[in-house]
């Protein structure tokens, strides 16, 4: 099992934009690319509008993933933000994990995070920190 993951720079400063433009709750959405590299961003909408939990509707869902399909992008991450915690995966986050193979990327959208950005791999409720490459 890898421990990093691979993205482009540009992916990285776009998800804390996007975190940030709704600081009062959570966003979320999945990250696709080719050959292993994270390049593409597809927002979804938090149906929970919660500040402490997300949830993407299965039709939005369906409709990334035949997306995906159409521009030949493999899913390689989702991500959320934590308006107002730390952004290590909450107990909540472990228990739903549904992509194992998926890197899971949570944003801290506070300016004086230390580190805006992590990334982890979430397995049978256990979570693996995997180091970020940006290229
Ligand atoms: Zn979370």
């Amino acid at each position: 099992m890898s421990k990093g993951v691979r993205l482009r720079g540009a992916v990285l400063d776009a998800l804390v934009v996007e975190a940030r433009r709704e600081p009062d709750r959570e966003c979320c959405g999945l990250l696709a690319g080719r050959g292993g590299v994270i390049s593409v961003v597809l927002p979804a909408r938090n149906s929970l509008a919660s500040a402490t939990a997300y949830e993407i509707e299965p039709a939005e869902l369906f409709a990334l993933f035949r997306r995906m399909r159409e521009e030949r992008l493999d899913h390689l991450g989702i991500y959320h933000s934590h308006p107002q915690g730390d952004n290590a995966p909450s107990a909540r986050d472990l228990e739903r994990a549904f992509y194992p193979d998926a890197a899971f990327f949570i944003i801290a959208p506070r300016p004086d995070a230390p580190r805006p950005v992590r990334a982890f791999r979430i397995a049978n409720g256990r979570a693996v920190e995997l180091a970020i490459e940006t290229i």
